[in-house]
């Protein structure tokens, strides 16, 4: 059994189980109180890996992730490589751009790029001495009595580690939760919606943005949409959301134009004819899962946060910045209770799930806003404070 590097008399070990997003930063959090943190990623280090799998390439940064990255002095960093998005741009068959502030003047949500955020995240982590990063770790499974993980690496081999706190951060599909999953009065529900996502790449047009920048742009279609955020290398991100069945139904480059040329015509030129016929094959579109559960702890010894404990539908543009959140909410239960993790635990699945589910079922709801409801004439002329 390895036992955790730098290990101090008088302080816990806390393994944070995921390098992703929420996992880098929580690392932040615990370096920054002192504890002895280990983080297990399964990936290779992003930061060198030739090349990076993963969901969406750029997503919206807004004032609950902002101050959670605050906390760890991380704000400024991140905010000055992101796009400010200070409203809609509903984008109608015709090719008309109706504007729809998100709020008052000088209100926005950021355009970031996931890759970056991730390595900034994991160097931030790395500069506290109390942290160590392990890459090539996938926890297998984990013992409710003992805490001991077991992680297997792409050798082949096994290592056993102890901690005494296990923070799950490891997403949607997290291993972490599995253990909770075989305990009673644990709830869980998991939902896939029948939609699936595409990403698709806008180029640069004569080395300038092809659309307005500091836009979320919409082109909603009531049954599916198609959405696009800018990227700093002057590329726009367009996202395409649809039933599963309708993706299958294109099949040929031709029925990609026709589909494009009946639905969203204006973006044909932008995208271009030839990347459109290419790109869409090149992936199949990805499908988008719900889960709830409840409480996100055991006993004293283990806690989830983030999409291990809420994953949500990105309508919302809120499944990182909640789980941003999650930390903020965990830090401030800490100081009240002076980081006895046994007060520490419980206190923070009372708080933490109400807020949780009801980002989830909100995200849900704003799928059918942003795909139909924007089209209502009603709604172009009312001013909305809200994300997406
Ligand atoms: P993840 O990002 O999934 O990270 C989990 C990490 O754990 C990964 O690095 C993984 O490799 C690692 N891991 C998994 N299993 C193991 C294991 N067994 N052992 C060790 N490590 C493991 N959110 C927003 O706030 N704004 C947006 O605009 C937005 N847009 C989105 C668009 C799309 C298309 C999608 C799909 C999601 C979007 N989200 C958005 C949601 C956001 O991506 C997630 O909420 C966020 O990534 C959650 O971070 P996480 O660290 O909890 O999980």
């Amino acid at each position: 059994m390895e036992e955790p590097a730098g290990r101090q008399a008088n302080k816990k070990v806390v393994a944070v189980v995921g390098g992703g997003l929420v996992g880098a930063l929580n690392a932040c959090f615990f370096a920054k109180r002192g504890f002895q943190v280990e983080v297990f990623e399964t990936r290779e280090d992003i930061r060198t890996a030739k090349s990076v799998r993963g969901r969406s390439i750029n997503l919206a940064l807004s004032l609950r992730g902002r101050q959670a990255l605050r906390h760890v002095g991380m704000e400024d960093k991140i905010v000055s490589k992101g796009i400010p998005m200070n409203g809609r741009m509903i984008h109608s068959l015709s090719g008309k751009q109706s504007p729809i502030p998100y709020g008052k003047k000088g209100q926005f949500i950021l355009s970031v790029d996931r890759a970056n955020l991730n390595k900034e995240l994991l160097t931030e982590a790395e500069t506290y001495p109390n942290t160590k990063l392990n890459f090539d770790h996938k926890l297998q499974d984990w013992s409710t009595e003992t805490g001991l993980m077991t992680f297997t690496r792409s050798d082949g081999s096994r290592t056993q580690v102890q901690a005494d706190l296990i923070v799950g951060c490891d997403g949607a599909f997290s291993a972490v939760r599995k253990q909770f999953l075989r305990r009673s009065r644990f709830n869980y529900s998991q939902t896939y919606i029948p939609h699936g996502y595409m990403e698709l790449t806008m180029p640069p047009r004569d080395g300038e943005f092809a659309m307005k920048p500091n836009f979320l742009h919409i082109w909603p279609r009531n049954t599916f949409m198609m959405i696009a955020l800018p990227n700093l290398d002057k590329t726009f991100t367009c996202t395409l959301f649809m039933p599963f069945e309708e993706f299958e139904k294109i099949t040929t480059g031709d029925e990609v134009i026709e589909f494009f040329q009946k639905y969203f015509p204006d973006s044909i030129p932008l995208i271009g004819a030839g990347a459109l016929r290419r790109d869409y094959f090149r992936l199949p579109a990805q499908p988008m899962v719900s889960v709830k559960c409840s409480p996100y702890h055991i006993e004293d010894g283990c806690v989830l946060m983030g999409d291990a404990a809420h994953a949500v539908v990105p309508f919302y543009g809120q499944g990182m910045n909640a789980g941003f959140e999650d930390c903020i909410v965990f830090n401030e239960i800490m100081d009240q209770f002076n980081e006895d993790f046994s007060l520490v635990l419980p206190e923070y699945s009372r708080v933490r799930v109400p807020d949780d589910h009801a980002i989830a079922d909100l995200a849900m709801y704003n799928y059918v806003e942003m795909r139909a409801h924007v089209n209502s004439r009603w709604f172009l002329f009312r001013k909305r404070v809200d994300n997406f």
